[in-house]
This record gives C-alpha cells, sequence and structure tokens, in this order.
C-alpha cells in the first residue's frame, strides 16, 4: 500500500485525509501510520533522497556538502545518511536569521524564533505546505489517543513565537474539535473555560497542569465530578513517570507525553499511543538517529544517547541530522497498537540540563522521580546549586500538599527524603519543606534549577 500516489512530501500532492472514516476509525491517516517497517523505510530513502536535493538550493548546505566531499548522488540507501554533516542550534544561530531557509522568502507563510538568551536567537521559517505537515502531525497525535471531532480541546499552551500555541490549535481544528486558544496563566479563567465549554482535552504543560488542579482544589472544582475532562496532553519540558502518574490520579484522566520542538515544526514530532509505552516518532516525516554525543556513532537500541534527527517533509527549512541535545533511547520499532513508527522513552533531559555536583552527573527528573513518590509533598519543586568555601551544594526546596505544624512528622519525612535522593544521585542534599504555593510558577516550562555556582567562580 502507497500512503500517497506520490511519496514526495515536498510537492502539492494533498495530504492523506481521514475522509470517509468514522469516528470509530483507529488511525487519522491509515496509509501512513499502519505502513510496515519495509515500507517506513522505503518512503524514507525516497524522502531523504529529495530532502538531499532539495538542500542544495542553500549555500550553506552547499557548503557543508563541499566540506564533507559529498554530493546527493552519495545517499543510495538508507544508512547513507550517516554520511550526511551534523546540524546544530549554533548552525542556526550563525546563519540567524534566513541563512538556512531552502526556499525563497516570499515562499514562506510564518516564522517562529526562540528566544535566544544565549546569543543569536534562532529562526524557523515555515511554506504552507510545512503549516499543513505539521497540523497533520497534531491531529494524527490527538486521533491516536482518541480524540474526534465532538471534542472540546483547551489549548493552555504559551501563544506566540512559543510553537506549542499554534501547533496545538492548528493540529486540533485540523482533527476537527472546537479548539479554545486558552493560552497559558490565569487559572481561574482556565478552570471556566473548562467547566463551562465541556472541555473534554487539555495541552499544558506538566508542570502548569499540577498548578491548575491545585487551584481546582481551592475553588472546590472536583476535575472528576465537575468536568468533563478525559484526556491531557503534557509535554514541551521534561517530566518523569512519577509526575505523570501522579498528574493522571490527580484529575482521574489519562495524560500522554508529547514531544515536538521548534526546529522540527513544533508539538507533534512525538506522541504517546494509547499503550503509553514510549513516544511514537513519526518516521515518515523524520529519520531518528540515536547517537553518542562524544564519539557521534550510533548507540545500540535501549542504550542511551543524543537524539538526532532529519526533516523528510520540510520545505522552508529541512534540517540534515540535528543534534537536538535531547538524551533518550529506543524502546522498539513494532506496538501492539499497530503502527510500526519507532518509539522512544521520555527524554531524560538535555544534555545541557545535566548538573555535574561534586563530580557526579545528575539530571533534575531523577529529583523528581523521587520526590513525587511521597504523598506527603506537593508538587512544586526548585532545585538552588550554591558554593560555599569548600563545596557545592545542592539545596532541594519542595512543597508540602497540606499544611502541618507537626514538627517531628516534618523532621521524619525530611530525613527520609534525604536518603532517598542519596540513593538516586549519590550525594545528600539540603531538603527544605515549604508550603504549598510558595516557591514560583512560570507560565512556561517550569525553571526547576537556580544554579547560583556561577557568582562564585
Ligand atoms: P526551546 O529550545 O527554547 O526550549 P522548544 O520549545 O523548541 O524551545 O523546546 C524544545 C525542547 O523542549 C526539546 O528539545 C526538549 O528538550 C524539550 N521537550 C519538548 N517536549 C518534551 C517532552 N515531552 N519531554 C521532555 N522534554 C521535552
Ligand atoms: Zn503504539
Amino acid at each position: 500500500m502507497k500512503p500517497n500516489n506520490n511519496n514526495s512530501c515536498m510537492d502539492s500532492t494533498p495530504l492523506p485525509t481521514r475522509e470517509g472514516q468514522g469516528g470509530g476509525a483507529a488511525f487519522f491517516n491509515p496509509e501512513t501510520e499502519t505502513l510496515s517497517r519495509e515500507q517506513i523505510e522505503a518512503l524514507q530513502l525516497e524522502r531523504l533522497q529529495q530532502t538531499v536535493r532539495h538542500c542544495m538550493n542553500n549555500e550553506f548546505y552547499q557548503k557543508k556538502f563541499k566540506e564533507a566531499g559529498i554530493t546527493p548522488d552519495d545517499i543510495k540507501t538508507l544508512a547513507d545518511v550517516r554520511k550526511l554533516p551534523f546540524t546544530t542550534k549554533q548552525d542556526l544561530r550563525d546563519t540567524y536569521p534566513f541563512g538556512m531557509a531552502c526556499v525563497p522568502l516570499r515562499d514562506c507563510v510564518r516564522l517562529h524564533s526562540s528566544s535566544g538568551t544565549t546569543g543569536n536567537p534562532t529562526v524557523i521559517l515555515h511554506t504552507q505546505k510545512d503549516l499543513d505537515e505539521w497540523a497533520n502531525q497534531v491531529a494524527r497525535n490527538l486521533w491516536m489517543v482518541g480524540l474526534r471531532p465532538d471534542d472540546v480541546f483547551q489549548n493552555s499552551s504559551g501563544y506566540g513565537m512559543f510553537t506549542g500555541g499554534l501547533g496545538f490549535q492548528y493540529g486540533a481544528e485540523k482533527l476537527g474539535m472546537l479548539t479554545v486558544p486558552a493560552a497559558a496563566g490565569n487559572s481561574l479563567r482556565q478552570i471556566k473555560f473548562i467547566t463551562d465549554f465541556g472541555t473534554t482535552a487539555i495541552h499544558a504543560v506538566p508542570s502548569y497542569i499540577t498548578r491548575l488542579y491545585e487551584v481546582m482544589k481551592e475553588q472546590g472544582v472536583d476535575p472528576r465530578r465537575d468536568t468533563k475532562l478525559k484526556m491531557l496532553a503534557i509535554g514541551a519540558e521534561p517530566h518523569s513517570e512519577e509526575q505523570r502518574q501522579r498528574i493522571e490520579d490527580l484529575l482521574g484522566v489519562k495524560a500522554y507525553n508529547s514531544f515536538g520542538m521548534s526546529e522540527m515544526c513544533g508539538p507533534g514530532v512525538g506522541f504517546e499511543c494509547p499503550e503509553q509505552n514510549g513516544m511514537h516518532f513519526w518516521e515518515d516525516y523524520y529519520i531518528v538517529e540515536i547517537v553518542d554525543p562524544e564519539t557521534l556513532e550510533p548507540v545500540p537500541d535501549g542504550e542511551i544517547g543524543e537524539l538526532v534527527l532529519t526533516t523528510l517533509c520540510r520545505e522552508a527549512m529541512p534540517l540534515l541530522r540535528y543534534r537536538t541535545r535531547d538524551l533518550t533511547r529506543v524502546l522498539g520499532r513494532t506496538c501492539p497498537c499497530g503502527r510500526n513508527h519507532i518509539r522512544l522513552d521520555r527524554m531524560r533531559g538535555r544534555s545541557d540540563d545535566m548538573m555535574v555536583l561534586r563530580g557526579v552527573n545528575i539530571f533534575p527528573i531523577q529529583i523528581e522521580k523521587i520526590l513525587m513518590q511521597f504523598s506527603e509533598l506537593g508538587n512544586n519543586y526548585l532545585i538552588t546549586l550554591t558554593t560555599d568555601a569548600e563545596n557545592d551544594n545542592m539545596t532541594v526546596e519542595v512543597e508540602l500538599a497540606e499544611p502541618t505544624d507537626d514538627y517531628k512528622k516534618l523532621q521524619t519525612l525530611e530525613r527520609e527524603i534525604k536518603r532517598r535522593l542519596k540513593d538516586e544521585i549519590l550525594l545528600t542534599p539540603i531538603v527544605k519543606l515549604v508550603p504549598q504555593g510558595s516557591l514560583p510558577v512560570s507560565e512556561g516550562k517550569a525553571v526547576r534549577v537556580v544554579d547560583k555556582r556561577k557568582v562564585y567562580q
């Protein structure tokens, strides 16, 4: 079975549609979602060859290819992707703003840009076709976890340059849902929308969902009794399985992990299916590689490495072997849900999120995992790194779920948290239990680590 009359993604072939499917259909794009491994790989090779040729419209890529001593004709098999040069965020910065565009600017209809706190911001351009494909990916994900046109989708994610806003908006609309662009923050208004509009699904960063639940509780709103919520899409920031489970328990609904990044389009790149056993990364849109971040050699399935993605359908700004810095591993390439698109584990974090404290490598998510196992603890925490005369220190502040003045109980709890953290991260942090609502909450991605050590360096 062919996914399209023409396997190219970069022409005016209409996207596969769900026309003729009833709400009971399992797949949004049955042709592409149910491809066998062989069919996926054949399609990838064809699209890779085309993408590589398309890149030759751009000076940056011409130069890179020359340096690597290759031409598009060298891509004969899928494994030849490894002959291609890597691209990085630094390349995007160096060519800011439009130096990596592979079509004339007049063919682009949208631009997204990251904040650029450390140097030039990065710019990602989209043609109309790119936006349509992106919406298709998001719609496919939401359909996969059971959403249908009669659902009400509330997008409680930042809009504007952050791709979680418009990305989910267009995807949910494409699926045909009534879509509420609630944007981030203002929890009282969010709750009013949820109850008044009969919201059945929400997308937000996980740290915001737990905050929303706390406000619901304060307002006497019981999500099980007073809302029609049935699922959440949570993503855009690392979170532990324990946090997901906690969110599911608090709200009484399924929470599906959603991976995206602006460089690839935005949300839609990877999403969990109902099996919740890793995220399917859509291999008709991307080639997925996991490499050792030091040697850049592929690592075997099951081993943690850096995620490297090559776009297969992007017109405005295709990216070859883009080093995401995100660390993950391959869980499998088939799935009981019927999709044979690769399954990746939840992200450990980015290699640049890793804290090195007294020679030990620690990811914030490891700390979160432990904290979330204590029912006495709330959902918000903050890790602060400082230096005293001799040592680097870590302080973990964590909110309590319920107020208490039973100091003995608090002391025992603190001791137990320290002990469990030490087992996980091999050193003992200072633990401070603080009242609920006392730690900062950000509207976008949560800030989990404050590194004050730089002051002393
Ligand atoms: P920025 O680079 O400014 O954070 P993006 O919104 O493009 O902008 O963020 C993409 C990054 O967000 C990914 O590279 C990854 O580190 C993180 N991310 C996105 N989705 C998830 C997820 N489901 N789990 C963990 N991290 C995620
Ligand atoms: Zn699946």
